[in-house]
């Protein structure tokens, strides 16, 4: 047992309180929630769920830390991010551990998202000149004009259960170094890696009350929606949550960013490299088990590459291992038993609507426990664009091919799409992926790169229905929505036209 969880004497079950005031705190709602370990199909543990005294505590110690973190030099809390970065990459492993126990990513995926997230902190340390303001000199006679950042307050941050520690990571660093204090609501599913986190800013010298992990489900997310005392919200998950988290927190004033969902495509030209591609689909499609907002689900082929890629990807995909993250293997499980379920239920769809399976994952056999959440990897062809299998989400390992007659058909199918998060060209043809990144409606492009998950200096957010608000993730927009600007006009009368005696040796 970590000081991340209370262990009842009697039942012998940990259970994972709430972070407040630099301490672990164990809940007294009497309502929790069951953490698994996916690759043994097991609860291991509880997650506290946050009653309406927890979270207006919670809230209400990040409201009482706020000013004096806010009036802090800026070099005094950039030498906190300094020391986090550095205890970070040096415990990493055990927070990697922590992620393959609760969400069931393969380590090395687990160290991917890490580093992703250490990104972030790494730019956070630059804030001194990230916060820097504007000045115009002399805009009339004696005049000038110049703007400050200052931080908004308390900000909340409610994330997803695919990224428990990278997309707490996309917002915490930006938003404690601007002078913010963070209550961040994690996912139920997968909520230690949070509480981790807290614990080692605390060891970073990030004083009590500035980072609060409150545990919880809707009612935690609805009491910070609806608090006076947040000033913002970022959310990431789900569009119909996401736009419920954007309308809801915005009728109450605040500030939000809520990401959404997604359903990638990537376009595969006739002059593509066909090798490049197998390997990139299979890595974008199947990579955390297709768990990722920024994964492939849909390959569109120009004819006449499809029986070639397909071909292709159905090699590579035999060859992955699937099983315990821990034994080395190159995917894992799905999160929960219910997610499998419901993911492998779109490949009966997929029959019934007339497309051709081509590898079912419902056969798998992996190396790992009976009764882990399993479910291979999935390819289906000819899926037809009518089918709940392409316009729907799936979040599992499931890759769908379309095969189309030409660029246009691809482009139109792709902005047609409800979402616009990321998507890929694939080609040799530099003049056809240029086209494609200024004709193609989606926030996140890659050319012959299938993840285009920016990096940590530009910032991360889709269109349509995989972002509302109208602040992306980190990078400048991080800093601009964790920021409120003041612009100063000054007016300081020369001493020569003051009149009266001069003085500090000034006598013009
Ligand atoms: P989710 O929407 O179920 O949950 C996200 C958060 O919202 C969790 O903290 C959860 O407790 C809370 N929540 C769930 N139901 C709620 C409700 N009814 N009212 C208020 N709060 C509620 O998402 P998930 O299953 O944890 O994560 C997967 C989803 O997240 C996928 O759709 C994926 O595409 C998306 N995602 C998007 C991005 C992005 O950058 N656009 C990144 C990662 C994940």
């Amino acid at each position: 047992m970590t000081t991340t969880e209370s262990t009842d004497q009697r039942s012998g079950t940990t259970t994972v309180g709430h972070w407040i005031d630099g301490e672990h705190v164990t809940s007294t709602s009497g309502r929790t929630a069951p953490v698994y370990d996916p690759a043994l199909g097991v609860v291991t543990k509880q997650v506290a769920l946050a009653d309406q005294a927890e979270i207006q505590r919670a809230i209400a110690s990040a409201k009482a830390a706020f000013p004096a973190w806010a009036d802090l030099s800026l070099t005094k809390r950039q030498q906190v991010l300094f020391a986090f970065r550095e205890i970070l990459n040096r415990d990493k492993a055990e927070l990697a551990e922590i992620i393959t126990s609760e969400h069931g990513k393969v380590v090395s995926d687990a160290l991917g998202e890490i580093a992703r997230g250490q990104e972030v902190v790494e730019l956070a340390t630059n804030i001194p000149s990230l916060m820097k303001g504007e000045f115009s000199d002399q805009v009339s006679t004696g005049i000038d004009v110049y703007s400050i950042r200052q931080p908004l307050g308390v900000v909340g941050i409610i994330s997803p259960f695919n990224f428990p520690a990278m997309v707490p990571l996309w917002f915490l660093p930006i938003a404690i170094a601007a002078g913010n204090t963070v209550v961040l609501k994690p996912s139920e599913k997968d909520p230690s890696a949070a509480i981790w986190l807290a614990r080692k800013f605390q060891e970073a010298g990030l004083p009590d009350g500035v980072f609060t992990v409150l545990n919880g489900d809707k009612e935690s997310v609805d009491g910070l929606l609806t608090s006076p005392d947040v000033e913002s919200i970022s959310f990431v998950g789900s569009t119909p949550i996401a736009q419920y988290v954007y309308e809801t927190g915005t009728k109450h004033g605040k500030r939000v960013q809520a990401l959404g969902g997604a359903k990638n495509h990537m376009l595969v030209l006739p002059d593509a490299d066909l090798d490049l591609v197998a390997d990139n689909a299979i890595n974008a499609g199947f990579g955390s088990a297709g768990e990722r907002c920024m994964a492939i689900s849909v390959v569109v082929a120009v004819e006449p590459v499809a029986d070639e890629l397909i071909a292709k990807i159905t090699e590579r995909a035999a060859t992955l291992r699937i099983g315990d993250g821990r034994r080395g293997c190159d995917m894992g499980p799905l999160v929960t038993e219910q997610h499998r379920d419901k993911v492998a239920s779109y490949i009966e769809v997929a029959e019934q609507d007339g497309a051709v399976i081509v590898v079912d994952g419902r056969t798998v056999r992996p190396d790992g426990d009976e009764n882990g959440f399993w479910l291979g990897p999935t390819l289906i062809d000819r899926v037809p664009t009518t089918s709940r299998v392409y316009t729907e989400e799936i979040f599992g390992p499931v890759l769908s091919v379309v095969r189309v007659r030409s660029y246009e058909e691809g482009l139109e199918l792709i902005n047609s799409g409800a979402y616009g998060n990321g998507t890929a060209i694939f080609t040799n043809d530099g003049g056809a992926a240029r086209r494609f990144q200024r004709d193609v409606q989606v926030g996140m492009i890659g050319i012959n790169v299938p993840i285009p998950v920016p990096v940590a200096y530009y910032s991360f957010g889709g269109w349509k229905n995989s972002l509302f608000g109208d602040h992306k993730a980190y990078g400048a927009d991080g800093v601009s929505f964790f920021t409120r600007q003041k612009a100063i006009t000054s007016r300081w009368a020369d001493p020569a036209e003051r009149g009266g005696p001069s003085h500090g040796g000034i006598n013009l």
